[in-house]
């Protein structure tokens, strides 16, 4: 299981430095490159909010997944004030008020916070993607265990994104990745364990506007079977499914990519970047599944080398190694 975990945590940041270069289209992103990914790159100089990273640099999804499993591991479980405190702690470290990249539903949740507001309100209509981006460690520390994965994914949904939408969206991903710690999984096992999360976190609290999440991922992954070509479907999912900061397009694409990839990390983080869109993210949510899944064999050394260097504050086998603990002790 350890394997599982240090796939889940590289599989994250792989997903997310590798695709921080795409650009917004895919043909864009085709276009500017003319390759498949093959290699970490740096952000372009023409980038809207990764102008300046270096190769092999994560972005916010992987620093917030970071923060907040280091809340998880020294609390030993996952609290609304525990996720609370790594929201604040990661948007201080960033200097967040002036970072391009805060996410709207975590800006606003983290403004309110700071005048004071109470928790459990400062979420509200919080409906973006930054609950889904941040949640791999959640599943991570629940094994096999679907039900309680989406209990404590509420939980740190709470603080930014507290409405039945997001919890459902980021209960996908903290679903799906439950069930890929289990041994002897199918990737069909995988994503219907994240439509199920999906669903029963949209019982939750906070009613808002959105489409369903389950509904979406049984879309997005009928479109990543077709027959038609790489660069069709993924200018199907694109079009058809969405690549924006909405829980209900970024989440469902993951999963496309993630079926078209066969749960392979690398492919699944290449066909993350070539998606574009919110690229980023969308790998970091795809390649934690697919890290969990298939374990950190299969993540190449020099991958897990190259993130190690290019982000030297955060320690990933660290943190891995808390997580496992924690999930040894939850596992069933
Ligand atoms: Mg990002």
């Amino acid at each position: 299981m350890k394997n599982k975990v240090l796939g889940g945590i590289y599989g994250q940041a792989l997903g997310d430095a590798w695709a921080m270069p795409a650009l917004l289209t895919p043909d864009e992103t085709w276009n500017y490159y003319h390759q498949w990914f093959s290699d970490f790159y740096p952000g372009p100089d023409h980038h809207p909010f990764h102008r300046g990273f270096i190769a092999g640099r994560v972005t916010d999804d992987t620093e917030q997944a970071y923060a907040l499993a280091e809340e998880i591991v020294r609390e030993g479980k996952v609290t609304v004030e525990g996720s609370a405190r790594a929201i604040m702690a990661w948007y201080d470290r960033i200097d967040g008020d002036n970072c391009s990249y805060v996410g709207p539903s975590t800006r606003r949740a983290v403004l309110a916070m700071k005048r004071g507001v109470d928790v459990y309100q400062t979420g509200r209509y919080g409906d973006t993607n930054g609950a889904s981006m941040r949640v791999s460690p959640v599943g991570l520390i629940h094994p096999g265990d679907v039900e309680g994965a989406v209990q404590d994914t509420y939980l740190s949904c709470v603080p930014t994104h507290h409405t039945d939408v997001a919890v459902s969206g980021a209960s996908a991903i903290a679903g799906a990745i439950a069930v890929a710690m289990q041994p002897g999984v199918s990737l069909d096992d995988i994503v219907a364990a994240g439509m199920r999360a999906a669903d029963m976190g949209r019982k939750y609290d906070e009613h808002w506007i959105g489409a369903s999440v389950s509904r979406r991922i049984s879309m997005a992954v009928e479109i990543a079977r077709s027959t038609r070509s790489e660069h069709e479907r993924l200018q199907d999912i694109y079009d058809l499914v969405g690549a924006t900061l909405a829980i209900t397009e970024s989440v469902p694409s993951a999963f496309a990519v993630l079926v078209m990839a066969d749960g392979d990390p690398m492919k699944t983080a290449t066909y993350s970047a070539q998606l574009s869109g919110d690229a980023d993210t969308i790998g970091a949510m795809a390649t934690a599944i697919a890290g969990a899944w298939r374990g950190i064999e299969a993540i190449p050394a020099w991958v897990t080398e190259k993130l190690r260097v290019a982000n030297p504050e955060m320690d990933f086998d660290g943190i891995a190694d808390g997580l496992y603990h924690l999930a040894l002790a939850n596992g069933k």
